[in-house]
């Protein structure tokens, strides 16, 4: 079923047959408007071996993609999922790779596309129903005019993302309860993940990012981003080769945040001056050490090399210098003194 849901104005459906069948090792056997690569009929060696590279990324990105589902437990029997399609890149990667697993898997789940109509101006209204139509998978493109809303509250000249998204999710998480989704795909992959790592980390002092899956603020949705062990340049590649019809986001005439955008060039120098780098800092979110740190409700670090039950001392006022009031201690409790020591020091004798 594809659907159009006008959210202010009430609902007009439209109605289709689902039926994928497109998966990029079939290039050449199943030829679809929604192929992976075109199909030749004479094929050079050229053509072979650029076929040969792309169906090797294919199924690169399937492996980590099924890796990370299975992984983080993102996928069970029954599940109907709301995969968020925005029209980028990312997004349309996810949706592919998620039919192909979903033509394989062993498990039974549900996949409709979701896509939001923020009424950016110049949104071309027909490219995901077109593209969604030919596919044949099941839709609703939900409309929603945040871009007035975001325009007028937003002073001239500020970033306007942080709003948007948030008015964007506000939207998406209420269609997910009103129609009984399960779990909410979003297309964040690995770069995602590490830029937000080290966002948390540079500008809010927080050691926290975008967790592959999450269980949202009000208890009442899974978010799942299958595509967090994919790399952003795979991603980018697979999307030109399937020649997905890609709607760029800044049609609403917003800088992407300032934040953001230093830590990308950060996190693209260091790839290119230290190849491997981002997969390493993903690679530690996986393996994380709180006795190695210094959080104090993730460790107890009172309880450390702690040789006595007593309680401690008043430690802030102590190391700060404040007099601390000793507990009162009868003489003769004392242990005794030798005076004979040569040293002058007193040797306890107790
Ligand atoms: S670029 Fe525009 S549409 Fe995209 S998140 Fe920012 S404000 Fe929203």
């Amino acid at each position: 079923m594809r659907r159009r849901l006008r959210l202010a104005y009430g609902v007009i459906p439209v109605t289709g047959k689902p039926g994928y069948n497109a998966a990029p090792g079939d290039v050449d056997r199943h030829p679809s408007p929604t192929s992976a690569f075109p199909a030749r009929t004479v094929m050079t060696v050229v053509d072979r071996k650029q076929d040969f590279e792309h169906n090797k990324l294919a199924k690169r990105l399937r492996r980590q993609a099924g890796q990370a589902i299975a992984d983080f437990g993102m996928i069970e029997e029954g599940d109907k999922i709301m995969v968020c399609l925005s029209g980028g890149k990312d997004s349309y990667t996810l949706l592919d790779l998620l039919l192909q697993l979903q033509a394989k898997a062993p498990v039974r789940f549900e996949l409709v596309a979701v896509n939001l109509d923020q009424k950016q101006p110049d949104f071309p209204e027909h490219v995901l129903p077109d593209y969604l139509g030919a596919l044949g998978v099941d839709f609703t493109i939900l409309e929603q005019d945040t871009y007035s809303v975001v325009k007028r509250v937003v002073p001239e000249g500020k970033t306007m993302c942080s709003l948007c998204s948030r008015l964007r999710r506000g939207a998406l998480y209420t269609h997910a309860t009103r129609h009984g989704f399960t779990k909410i795909a979003l297309g964040h992959h690995r770069d995602d993940i590490a830029a937000t790592f080290l966002m948390n980390l540079f500008f809010h002092a927080k050691l926290a990012t975008m967790p592959p899956k999450l269980l949202s603020d009000d208890g009442q949705h899974v978010v799942i981003r299958p595509l967090a062990y994919c790399k952003e340049a795979d991603i980018a590649r697979y999307a030109q080769l399937r020649g997905f019809p890609i709607i760029p986001c800044n049609l609403c005439g917003s800088q992407e945040n300032l934040q953001r955008k230093q830590v990308g060039r950060l996190l693209a120098e260091w790839e290119r001056t230290a190849p491997g780098r981002v997969d390493q800092i993903v690679r530690a979110l996986g393996d994380v050490r709180p006795s190695q740190l210094a959080d104090r409700s993730l460790f107890d670090f009172h309880a450390l090399g702690r040789h006595s039950a007593a309680p401690l001392p008043d430690t802030h006022a102590w190391l700060a210098g404040e007099p601390v009031e000793k507990p009162h201690v009868e003489l003769h409790s004392l242990p005794q003194l030798s005076t004979h020591a040569d040293d002058g020091l007193g040797i306890l004798m107790s």
